[in-house]
């Protein structure tokens, strides 16, 4: 199906449509998935118990970043990714999501030796078949990471130049956001705008608010993964919403990194009331045993927000994403 195709009505949970901008292709795995890949592979985590201890484990961005990395260690080569494709849009699907933006990086899988377009192409197929299966548009957003530099990003997009798949909508950086200065990246973002690309970067994390202004000033996002360390500065925030950035929130993430102590000094609120646009995604959601209806349920029961803003933070994800203008109305449609 092309991108300007409207996703299907289908039998989904109660509520509105969901879409999610901000999750990353093997920490949306299921864990049935993980053991079937596991268990191929003769590794630890076919006994599903060693999985979920490793994800108890998960206290900070170190602890996280390792058991990403042993994720990642269970695929054998690009036959692999087209069932854990199918599999995540499936288990996306059952959580009432409409539509996904998922991180590939395909600079890991060229580190793991393996043909880094052709784990592209495998995903992208998965994605295809599930379409038509189970109703979910799940797109793809080139990832690079951070701590790997400019040259490692540029490679990213020199596939997307040589492999222009149709779920392939857009580009960001993740990583380690202290790593390498923002500028240092200010023309692979041209690059990726100039090649078609929607942008986005995660940024005020772990770092605050001086963080965010550089990407704001060096990269130009559309739009921001996290941002949480802008609540600290109401002058950004002013910003943020004088600009119309919208801001895709990862609190479970947040807590389980560490990026933020305690449930009750998460900064969503803050960010609500400054009029920043925001809304929830699960990032990781195997990793942190959350889903991003569960990111909903916890934005109401734990951070106080009311039935009608929640409707506006799930609209807003429509809003962000980098879909068509009848892609966005469809979805917008089921509220
Ligand atoms: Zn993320």
């Amino acid at each position: 199906m092309s991108p300007d195709s409207t996703p299907p009505r289908s039998a989904s949970p109660a509520g509105p449509f969901l879409a999610d901008c901000h999750l990353h292709f093997e920490g949306c795995l299921p864990t049935s998935e993980i053991g079937r890949l596991a268990a191929r592979s003769n590794h630890p985590f076919a006994d599903l118990s060693a999985f979920e201890s490793a994800r108890r484990n998960v206290r900070d961005a170190q602890s996280f970043l390792l058991l990403y990395a042993e994720v990642c260690r269970l695929f054998r080569g690009p036959e692999d990714y087209v069932e854990a494709a199918i599999a995540v849009a499936r288990s996306l699907a059952d959580d009432g999501l409409r539509y996904a933006e998922i991180y590939v990086s395909p600079e890991i899988y060229a580190r793991f030796g393996m043909d880094a377009g052709a784990c592209l192409a495998a995903i992208d197929a998965g994605f295809q078949e599930t379409l038509e299966q189970k109703g979910i548009l799940c797109r793809i957003l080139l990832d690079a990471v951070r701590h790997w530099g400019p040259e490692s990003a540029g490679r990213v997009l020199d596939l997307y130049e040589r492999l222009r798949l149709s779920s392939i909508v857009g580009f960001g950086l993740g990583g380690d956001e202290q790593a390498v200065p923002a500028a240092a990246f200010a023309d692979v973002y041209l690059r990726a705008r100039a090649l078609g690309l929607r942008t986005s970067v995660h940024a005020g994390e772990w770092a605050g608010a001086d963080a965010v202004r550089e990407v704001l000033d060096q990269l130009r996002p559309d739009r921001l993964d996290h941002g949480i360390g802008s609540a600290s500065d109401p002058r950004l925030m002013e910003r943020l919403a004088e600009e119309d950035t919208i801001l895709c929130v990862a609190p479970t993430s947040n807590l389980r990194t560490g990026a933020v102590g305690h449930v009750a000094s998460h900064p969503l609120r803050r960010l609500l009331d400054a009029g920043v646009r925001v809304t929830l995604s699960a990032d990781d959601p195997v990793l942190f045993s959350t889903t991003t209806r569960a990111e909903y349920d916890l934005a109401k029961s734990k951070l106080g927000l009311t039935e009608e803003e929640l409707l506006r933070v799930a609209g807003n994800a429509w809003h962000a994403a980098f879909c068509t203008k009848q892609e966005r109305e469809a979805g917008l449609r089921g509220f």
